[in-house]
C-alpha cells in the first residue's frame, strides 16, 4: 500500500512541502504554528508539479 502525500502551502510564509494528513501543527519553514492549504493535485494536468496552479 502506497502512503499519501498531500502538498501542502503554509498560508503565513507560502512555504510548500509534502507530507503525510494531517498536516504537522508547525511550518517547516517558519517554524511557527501555521495554517495549511492542501494545494495537492489530483488531476493529470499537474503532473510535473503535483500542485494544483489554481490553488497554488
Ligand atoms: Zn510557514
Amino acid at each position: 500500500m502506497q502512503t499519501v502525500q498531500n502538498t501542502w502551502k503554509c498560508v503565513k510564509c507560502g512555504y510548500t512541502f509534502t507530507a503525510a494528513p494531517p498536516p504537522p501543527p508547525t511550518c517547516p519553514s517558519c517554524k511557527e504554528k501555521c495554517e495549511f492549504v492542501d494545494v495537492s493535485c489530483y488531476t493529470p494536468d499537474c503532473a510535473g508539479t503535483g500542485q494544483d496552479p489554481r490553488l497554488g
